[in-house]
């Protein structure tokens, strides 16, 4: 049986002037299974109903705050209230919002970093587990057609043993005291309350550790780092670099920044087996560089027959043929189609297919969230290799 309608989605944060909210909107809306009918959109209530003008929205379904929107929302009948809603406000409010919606009935799909620390982190799960909700985190990289191909071309063994893993997350934007200017996404990601205990490592070394994780199918184990903050009188580190250990024996290297002048989006991924090695980049991702023993480096490009008969995860993520390219708001798309699926199938009792249950899920975001206590502890440790807790 199938769901005879569309997914009605609900959003809190993404207000006017917001970045990553409209992204979820256009991403989710992408393949034409889900709208957009209700939200808390602003933490200024007016900006709130503003958006939901701009949006078009019933304003009944606008709310002042998310609590509102859940008492209303709950009271309306399957099929016509929010069966999910995405997190895209700052980091601090993403645990109270997931678990609210999660005990009063909704599906959820977060942003990263899932919380402000551990203790949250795991709150969060166990609320998961006993809502029986479908939680989806927002690691959008890992949604790439490519990485995915990357991914299972590891679980193939066609790289063999894996000995090595070097990624990285450089952005230059806040080289200067950004934050100071009332830029306002700078400034609450260089505030500790807003942000959490780190600052670049939270924000964008999750993305790095959660590629790292994914595509090698390995555990970080033990972590040696090093973090600085560079600009004078910012609260969290702006700049990072960690030694990896992971659970077969490999060795890593993840660094991420944002003081790395003009550098954008330069999350990357390097990994090297006995036989083969990868590499991959964001700012380029329709291709797969392939390299071999003695034998010329290989470019895989999506879209092409070759990469669907190696990897269903990788077809199943393609839209357009190759040579036209897909990128950011696709990638979320993946996310978003898989997680939907997820959330059709619990809506009809029914077992989701197994390819619709690859997208980040709350074990990711307890993974996040131990990456960024370990390197909090091992920058303040004098021994500094430290174990990377469960
Ligand atoms: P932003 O400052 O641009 O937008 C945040 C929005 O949330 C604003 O509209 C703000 O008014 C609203 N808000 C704050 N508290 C609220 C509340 N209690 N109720 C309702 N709305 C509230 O921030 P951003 O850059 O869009 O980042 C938002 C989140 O997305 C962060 O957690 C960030 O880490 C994450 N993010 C992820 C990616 C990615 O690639 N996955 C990229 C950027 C940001």
């Amino acid at each position: 049986m199938k769901l005879n309608r569309k997914l009605k989605m609900g959003m809190v944060g993404g207000g006017p002037g917001a970045f990553i909210g409209e992204v979820h909107r256009r991403a989710a809306r992408l393949d034409g299974g889900i709208e957009m009918v209700a939200g808390a959109f602003d933490i200024n209530p007016k900006k709130s109903k503003q958006m939901g003008r701009e949006l078009l929205l019933d304003p009944k379904r606008v709310y002042h705050t998310y609590a509102e929107m859940i008492e209303a929302e709950r009271k309306l009948p399957e099929g016509e209230r929010v069966d999910f809603v995405s997190i895209t406000t700052p980091n601090n409010w993403h645990f109270p919002i997931a678990r609210d919606f999660l005990k009063a009935g909704f599906h959820v799909m977060c942003e990263k970093p899932m919380t402000l620390d551990v203790k949250e982190a795991k709150e969060l799960q166990k609320i998961v587990k006993t809502s029986g909700k479908v939680f989806g985190l927002m690691h959008n990289y890992v949604a790439y057609p490519m990485v995915k191909l990357a991914r299972d071309m590891i679980r193939n063994k066609e790289l063999g043993k894996i000995r090595k893993v070097i990624v990285q997350y450089p952005q230059g934007w806040l080289a200067t005291p950004l934050e100071k200017t009332g830029q306002k996404q700078a400034a609450w990601r260089t505030d500790p309350k807003q942000s959490g205990g780190s600052g670049c490592m939270g924000d964008i070394g999750t993305h790095a550790e959660n590629l790292a994780e994914y595509i090698t199918g390995l555990k970080i184990t033990h972590i040696c780092a090093d973090l600085t903050t560079f600009v004078k009188g910012r609260k969290l580190e702006d700049d990072g670099n960690c030694l990896l250990h992971f659970d077969n024996g490999a060795r890593g290297l993840l660094h991420a920044s944002q003081i790395s002048i003009s550098e954008e989006n330069g999350l990357a991924i390097w990994v090297y087996g006995e036989k083969k090695g990868i590499e991959w980049h964001q700012e380029h991702p329709n291709s797969l560089y392939v390299k071999q023993i003695n034998g010329p480096v290989q470019v895989w490009k999506r879209g092409n027959d070759y990469v669907a008969a190696k990897s269903p995860a990788a077809a199943r993520a393609t839209r357009l043929p190759s040579g036209h390219p897909e990128g950011f708001f696709e990638a979320f798309a993946n996310n978003y189609c898989n997680f939907a699926d997820t959330v059709r199938a619990s809506l009809l009792g029914q077992k989701p297919d197994k390819l619709a249950l690859d997208f980040p899920k709350v074990e990711d975001g307890v993974r996040g969230m131990l990456f960024v206590e370990t390197v909090l502890a091992s920058t303040k440790s004098r021994q500094k290799w430290t174990r990377m807790k469960t």
